[in-house]
């Protein structure tokens, strides 16, 4: 009975396992149970590597026909530049992020990669263009150079170890006493939501795409830790084409067009300074934020 259990306990813990990481993936899009297939074009294009500019063109969007989610978003991300989207829970944030990765197909309009529909190019290239640094990061229960290198599972153990130097990740690996055998995950040593966000940075750099979406975490954070993710975004966005899904409008200040979304609809854009300027939505988006801070410095600095 004993040699037959072994076999069977080894499965058991395969199953596990397998099943560990397909709900992982599905976690990690936020997909969960439905969507719809998306196929290639029997004559589909692959997406050539290098800059890429991305365009919103008149984009219209349901995931349920009955409820249209977006309105005619038109926006242009130049290659190299960075566009960040703000607006209240619900308003279709993420939802451009899942259109742009082609989860989904829009119903008007088109998203553009240089030009080109992405209803026309493989979704393989398309993909390989784009790093996505998720608001929940997923770890596997593996080790965390394993969780690294997931980012792309061919590089060299330098480039890994590059990859997590620039995501400010090496003294906080150099302290555990396994090192970067550490395991983590469900089973393994819980990460802290920045350090989380920093494996995420290290995937992406490692990745190295043209393209970054970045879905900034909406748990609360002390202004510390603010500053901290702004610095990393700075970091992955450089030299890339970059999507940013903001909740702190602290954290993207520098980028060079925000748009505000509101039920789906564009009703505001600019950079920061012309927004503040427009005494509108955003500005007062801002008034609250600054107002929360300033009450939390207090309510830190209180006895
Ligand atoms: P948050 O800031 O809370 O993350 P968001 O602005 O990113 O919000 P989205 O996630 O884009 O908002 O969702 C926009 C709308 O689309 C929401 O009303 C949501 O309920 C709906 N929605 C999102 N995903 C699906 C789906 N798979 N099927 C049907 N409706 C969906």
């Amino acid at each position: 009975l004993i040699q037959l259990y072994i076999p069977l306990n080894f499965l058991g813990v395969l199953y596990r396992e397998l099943r560990q990481s397909l709900t992982d993936i599905e976690r990690m899009f936020g997909l969960m149970h439905q969507h719809r297939e998306v196929a290639d074009a029997p004559d589909a294009l692959a997406l050539l590597p290098g800059p890429a500019s991305v365009y919103f063109e008149h984009v219209g969007f349901a995931y349920d026909p009955k409820r249209v989610i977006l309105h005619d978003v038109d926006f242009a991300i130049p290659a190299g530049r960075t566009v960040a989207v703000v607006g209240h829970s619900g308003s279709g944030k993420s939802t451009l992020a899942r259109l742009l990765y082609r989860f989904y197909d829009v119903q008007q309009g088109a998203i553009r990669v240089n030009g080109h529909d992405l209803r026309a190019l493989t979704q393989t290239s398309l993909r390989q263009a784009i790093g996505i640094v998720p608001q929940d990061t997923v770890l596997f229960n593996d080790t965390l150079f394993y969780n690294i290198q997931y980012g792309r599972p061919d590089a060299s153990r330098a480039e890994v170890e590059a990859a997590a130097r620039a995501a400010q990740l090496i003294d906080f690996i150099a302290r555990l006493p396994d090192g970067w055998e550490t395991r983590v995950g469900e089973r393994g040593l819980k990460l802290s939501g920045g350090e989380k966000q920093r494996v995420a940075i290290a995937r992406a750099l490692l990745k190295n795409p043209a393209i970054l979406i970045f879905d900034e975490a909406t748990s609360a954070l002390d202004s510390k830790t603010e500053k901290a993710i702004q610095a990393q975004l700075d970091l992955a966005a450089e030299g890339r084409t970059a999507l940013v899904i903001a909740h702190r409008l602290s954290t993207i200040m520098n980028a060079d067009e925000i748009i505000v979304l509101d039920q789906g609809r564009i009703v505001e854009r600019g950079t920061h300074a012309e927004l503040l300027a427009r005494g509108a939505d955003y500005a007062r988006m801002w008034a609250l934020q600054q107002q929360e801070r300033e009450e939390a410095q207090l309510e830190d600095s209180s006895p």
